[in-house]
């Protein structure tokens, strides 16, 4: 057996777009090692996004959108439901995450994120109880490293393979969150190609 190098990483993912970090003040679950500098520097992924709650960047987005810029990562926001969607709309992001629970006006604020032509990510559906029939297939659904294998709430997922485009993410606030192995396994048991949406990490 031969040692690996020192400073050796493992090989990055293809695509991580779900990242949190202290822009993320008031979510309970990001230490505050979790900067988007130690994101970039970590890059565990190729194309690479940062995905901070849009209630709390809301008010300062500006240093949010130039931090994550600064260190060439794809701009994105996770969008709490409809009364969210007028605000991200108005903010020159690359992609939405969208918690899309079951109410008439967030299957509607899916679509109209959508229309917008970036990239709208159903979040982690099991874990909001989203009515998969309910959602525009314009959306891409996301396979969540932290919430879809519990309670195997991935078995659902299967009768829409076909109907919609898949990403992973990993849902990490925390350094040691930044893989999407649980995901991947459930991709490949769900027979689930994941669609890349960008190129690479930078504009
Ligand atoms: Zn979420
Ligand atoms: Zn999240």
């Amino acid at each position: 057996m031969s040692p690996s190098p020192a400073g050796a990483l493992p090989a990055p993912l293809p695509q991580d777009l779900h990242v949190h970090t202290v822009f993320s003040r008031h979510d309970g679950a990001v230490v505050p090692e979790q900067t988007v500098e130690l994101v970039a520097g970590i890059r565990h992924a190729r194309v690479l996004g940062i995905s901070d709650h849009l209630e709390y960047v809301a008010d300062e987005f500006a240093e949010y959108s130039r931090t994550v810029r600064a260190h060439r990562l794809r701009l994105g926001l996770e969008v709490n439901g409809a009364e969210w969607v007028g605000a991200a709309l108005d903010l020159p992001v690359d992609y939405y995450i969208y918690h899309c629970r079951d109410r008439a006006e967030d299957y509607r604020g899916a679509e109209r994120l959508a229309a917008s032509g970036r990239p709208a990510i159903i979040a982690h559906p099991q874990a909001l109880q989203t009515d998969l029939e309910r959602v525009s297939p314009a959306c891409l659904i996301e396979i969540n490293n932290r919430y879809a294998w519990r309670e195997q709430g991935w078995r659902a997922l299967a009768p829409y393979v076909e109907r919609f485009r898949f990403v992973i993410g990993s849902d990490a606030h925390q350094p040691h969150w930044l893989n999407q192995t649980a995901a991947r396994f459930i991709a490949r048991e769900l027979g689930v190609r994941e669609t890349l949406l960008f190129e690479n990490s930078i504009l």
